[in-house]
């Protein structure tokens, strides 16, 4: 019978958030997108968050001295490591499926930007331009998952926590000081019971004990 896991992983934002223009690119953070649903609040897409963690989890896991391939060149992706275990790859959906993220009570406002020419250090007239940016406290990402085993669903639970706690900028304007993210807090059930940070924690130690595995 299959486990479920479901997990909650709680970020504070630390400024605002550039909400406009790009597309959303996947395996990718440089280009997230808000949807504002009729003026009602914006949100995250789940494949923008689910990019973002799986970049994340590949940081950490090298760190560890884990072999695993980059998200971001699709043409190396191997089928087998553990991101792609828990992210997907082509022969393979993900197990989890990611929820969009509310942002609750947001408020908006515009940031006027101006391009610098790169040698000379000087203010290009023509091309100032202004960015929408969204103010929130932060915001919820949740999923839920279903795998063969309780000792998968934790693996899968324990990835998560250590991408979600590696932190950083999300969305397109990381390099002007927005949207910067901080990891508040992590919460995740196995068939309904909670999983204790001692055993997220247990198994990131196997991790870095183990080489290349
Ligand atoms: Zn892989």
């Amino acid at each position: 019978m299959a486990v479920r896991l479901n997990f909650e992983i709680r970020f504070r934002f630390r400024s605002g958030f550039h909400t406009t223009g790009d597309r959303v690119e996947l395996w990718t953070d440089k280009a997230v997108a808000l949807d504002w649903r009729e003026g009602e609040n914006p949100i995250i897409p789940a494949t923008s968050i689910k990019g973002w963690l799986r970049e994340n989890a590949e940081r950490v896991l090298r760190s560890f001295g884990q072999k695993v391939c980059d998200g971001s060149q699709p043409a190396t992706i191997c089928g087998k490591c553990l991101v792609c275990e828990l992210f997907g790859h082509p022969r393979k959906k993900s197990p989890i499926r990611f929820e969009d993220a509310i942002l609750e009570n947001s408020l908006s406002d515009a940031r006027t930007n101006v391009s610098l020419s790169r040698y000379r250090k000087t203010a290009y007239e023509e091309r100032l331009f202004t960015t929408e940016v969204a103010w929130a406290n932060g915001f919820v990402f949740k999923g839920e998952g279903f795998f063969s085993t309780s000792q998968e669903a934790e693996k899968a639970a324990t990835l998560l926590w250590l991408a979600a706690r590696l932190g950083f900028a999300i969305g397109a304007s990381r390099s002007r000081g927005l949207g910067w993210l901080e990891f508040e807090d992590f919460c995740a059930q196995c068939d309904g019971a909670s999983i204790d940070v001692a055993s997220l924690s247990k198994i990131a130690s196997s991790w870095r004990g183990e080489e290349g595995a």
